[in-house]
């Protein structure tokens, strides 16, 4: 893989994550439990956008990258896992 390659994946890698500070409230989950939100992204019901957890971005989302959503990551998880590249 050549540089110029290697760059482009790391972009769409990075229009598939984002970083949060922590995470936000699943829009899906009930109000009375609602579970934190792992993923930022568009949902099958009429293509608005919405926070969701695990379970509702599988059942709900339509995927990851540009146009379709983005995974949550702590920005302490993110750091972690650039340090350890
Ligand atoms: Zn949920």
């Amino acid at each position: 893989m050549d540089d110029l390659q290697r760059g482009l994946s790391e972009f769409a890698k990075d229009l598939e994550r984002t970083t949060v500070s922590a995470y936000p409230l699943c829009d899906l989950c009930p109000p009375h439990q609602p579970k934190e939100a792992r993923f930022d992204g568009k949902t099958k019901f009429n293509g608005s956008w919405g926070y969701m957890c695990k379970q509702h971005f599988k059942d709900f989302g339509v995927g990851l990258g540009l146009g379709k959503g983005q995974e949550l990551l702590l920005t302490k998880e993110a750091e972690d896992e650039s340090f350890l590249k």
